[in-house]
């Protein structure tokens, strides 16, 4: 099947940039079908790329550039095979500390529309494009060869991150293997991601980098960890010898997530408390004193049409946790909204800084780790963002 672009429409698939916008198509073969592999072409019919065909904005979601790469199980086995190398490379392959990480990160590993979180041998699995979906089968097979004995199940949670309108109709479920192991463990500390149940694959692997300089800075603080979800840096916090913790989060599942890994990790301990309620509200009525705050909420701006009020939020967010700190305190501070840059997360918090009349200085620009490469490429791929800041 083969789709031709509008002449001059071809440039940015000259520099490899993974997407093809549907209007920048003249013309297609009759019969192509949402899902289907086809191939793009320039309109002098230069062969440019291969790749997944879908209704919407985004049109062919581009999987080789390579004329002679056929989209097989075999191509899944290649590319999945350099995304397990790469993660082995930064450490974290048959690493008993730690057992979750991301194993495809959709156009950072060449596979756009794929997600693969690995916690202790279940892959779960989410396809974002339809023609992923429909080459799960593949996608199956490759992951259990290239994944070996490490893998005992796979879990396929697409119900969410599918588009409604392809009428696929997908079921969250066990697709290959079982296992009843949900333990998964980050530098050392447990953790039971819920991906039948929980937010996203089940667990916020991204942060795993940040969570492990918190512990740096934890000792004898007072530790406020907002949008905590499952705890991941209250854990650290509690091991890096806080003097206490306090995990907010406005989901009261999330609260009862955070409890039973702190009682797992630390039994009987007595310097944590989790509260169920809205973040603003807790930062407002805050009776406490805290010389360490986490602020990670969720994406306020999930496209550019509403970055404006996003900025403004996150701006009230951070001049709010910027009042309340004590002298000397520290403040870990992030952005997961990929339409939010760099420059304007810092801009933000620098505009927070002077509402709340501080000095402030930043200590560490922090990032989304290794296994979240970002194709270069396709920039769109860089969304998670943070400053770690000294208040006095
Ligand atoms: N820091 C976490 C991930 C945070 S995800 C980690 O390390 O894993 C964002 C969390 O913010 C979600 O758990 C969500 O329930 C929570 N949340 C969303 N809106 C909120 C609000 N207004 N107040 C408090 N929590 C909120």
């Amino acid at each position: 099947m083969m789709i031709t672009l509008k002449a001059g429409k071809e440039q940015s698939l000259l520099r490899f940039h993974p997407w093809v916008f549907s209007g920048a198509i003249a013309r297609m073969d009759k019969g192509v079908e949402e899902g289907d592999i086809v191939e793009v072409y320039t309109s002098h019919g230069d062969f440019l790329a291969r790749g997944h065909y879908q209704i919407g904005t985004i049109a062919v979601r581009v999987l080789t550039f390579d004329k002679d790469e056929a989209i097989d199980e075999a191509f899944y086995t290649r590319r999945i095979t350099e995304a397990l190398e790469l993660r082995r490379d930064n450490g974290l392959v048959d690493n008993p500390n730690t057992t979750a990480y991301r194993l495809v990160f959709g156009e950072g590993d060449y596979l756009p529309g794929l997600v693969v979180d690995f916690y202790e041998g279940t892959a779960v699995v989410q396809m974002h494009s339809v023609g992923m979906y429909k080459d799960k089968d593949l996608i199956e097979k490759a992951l259990r060869t290239v994944l070996g004995d490490r893998l005992k199940a796979i879990y396929n949670k697409s119900e969410g991150t599918l588009p409604f309108k392809a009428g696929l109709n997908p079921v969250n479920s066990y697709v290959w293997g079982h296992t009843d192991s949900r333990e998964a463990r980050e530098n050392g500390i447990v953790f039971v991601p819920d991906w039948e149940k929980g937010q996203k694959t089940g667990f916020f692997v991204d942060q795993r980098e940040n969570r492990a300089l918190i512990e740096k800075y934890s000792k004898g603080r007072r530790v406020l960890n907002m949008f905590c979800y499952t705890g991941g840096f209250s854990m650290f916090a509690l091991r890096g010898g806080a003097e206490f913790v306090h995990s907010v989060d406005s989901s009261e599942r999330a609260i009862e997530l955070t409890e039973q890994n702190v009682e797992r990790n630390f039994p009987g301990c007595t310097n944590h408390k989790a509260f169920a309620q809205d973040a603003f509200h807790f930062m407002e009525q805050a009776k406490e004193k805290y010389d360490l705050i986490v602020l990670d909420p969720p994406a306020f701006a999930k496209h550019v049409g509403v970055l404006k009020n996003a900025l403004k939020g996150y701006r009230r967010l951070n001049a709010k946790a910027l009042q309340i700190i004590e002298p000397g305190g520290i403040l870990f501070t992030f952005s997961c909204s990929q339409v939010v840059s760099r420059e304007e997360f810092r801009t933000m918090v620098f505009t927070a800084a002077t509402q709340a009349k501080r000095r402030v200085s930043i200590l560490h620009f922090l990032s989304q780790p290794a296994d979240h490469p970002i194709n270069i490429y396709h920039p769109e791929g860089e969304y998670l963002k943070g400053l770690v800041l000294k208040v006095y």
